[in-house]
Order: C-alpha cells, then structure tokens, then sequence
C-alpha cells in the first residue's frame, strides 16, 4: 500500500516561537519503511539527474540527504554551521527573519563541473536552499536539482531559486 507521508509529521503548534507550526519529521525517521520509501522517492528523481554528489546543510539535510547518497552510490558534502569544519572552507551569510545565519563548506568538497543535488527536510522561506546553491556553484559543482521532504508553499520560497528544478514530497 502506498505511504501518505503527512501521517509520519507532527505538526507542533507555536514551536520554536508564537505563530509557527513546526512540521517535525521525527515519526517518519523513526519508521524504516516511511523512511526508505522517502528516501527512494528522492533517489528516483536524482536517477533521472544523473547525479554524483549529495550536499544538504547541517542538521536535518545530513538525514534526508546521507541515506540518498548511499543509495546513488555517490558522495556526501556537507554545509554546516560556524566552527565545525577542521580544513580551508567557503562560506555564505544569509538573512533570517530576525538576524543572519552563515553556513561553510569545505573548499574541496565538491568538484568542478559534479553534478550535485541540494537536500533539506524542508523549504520555509527557500533562504538555506539559496545559500547551500550558492556554496556548490562556488565551488563549480553544477546543481542539477533540490528535494525536500517538505515544501512550505505559502512562503514562495521556489520564487527564491527560479531556475533550479525541485522536487518536494509534501506540501502544506
Ligand atoms: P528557510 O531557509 O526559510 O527555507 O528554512 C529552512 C530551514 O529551517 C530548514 O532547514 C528547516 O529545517 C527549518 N524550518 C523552517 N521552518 C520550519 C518549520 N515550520 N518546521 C520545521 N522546520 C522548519
């Protein structure tokens, strides 16, 4: 039978502040099958991209994506927060609702001209989407398509990223 992926989200009411509904993916990690059936639907459409290299920023897109790149047989990059990477990075600051947030790569995580995909769990303002692009096309890798397990369709964030092909499994 085929999986309704929204019955593996709890919706939390006013977290982390007043006003927001946070769409916690926790059930649908915490299940194999609903986590493996995500996992192949994000693999089918990178198949069909010819993709060779996963990226996704710290922390969510490390668990939507590294599953993903097992699966393709190809690599992981990570984008991450300040002061996690040992060696020489590249690094994007990008505006938040209140205040600014800087994600970093390492400077030979992906190759010239690679054909990556960009993964989070999910796409509010498309901000993080934008700013993890940003890193990969500096460092020449190409990106080929985004996948989210979760699109916030009101935020228009896919406005933010004309250009980019996108896959989401859920939209709210
Ligand atoms: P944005 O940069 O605005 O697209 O925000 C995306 C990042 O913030 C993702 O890494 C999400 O994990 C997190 N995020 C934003 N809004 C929510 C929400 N309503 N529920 C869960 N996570 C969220």
């Amino acid at each position: 039978m085929a999986i309704n992926f929204k019955d593996y989200v709890a919706n939390v009411k006013d977290f982390p502040d007043p006003g927001i509904i946070f769409r916690d993916i926790s059930p649908l990690m915490e299940d194999g099958k609903a986590y493996a059936a995500a996992t192949d639907a994000i693999v089918d459409y990178a198949q069909a991209k010819g993709v060779e290299m996963v990226c996704g920023p710290e922390a969510r897109g490390f668990i939507v994506g590294c599953p993903v790149a097992y699966k393709l047989g190809v690599g992981f990059a990570p984008a991450r927060k300040k002061g996690k990477l040992p060696r020489e990075t590249v690094s994007v600051t990008y505006d938040l609702e209140y205040g600014k947030a800087s994600l970093f790569m390492h400077k030979d995580a992906v190759k010239p001209g690679q054909r990556v995909l960009v993964v989070d769990d999910l796409m509010a303002t498309g901000g993080t989407l934008a700013a993890t692009i940003k890193l990969v096309e500096e460092l020449g890798g190409i990106v080929v398509g985004t996948a989210f397990l979760i699109e916030l369709t009101d935020l228009h964030g896919r406005d933010k990223i004309k250009g980019y092909d996108m896959f989401t499994l859920m939209q709210y």
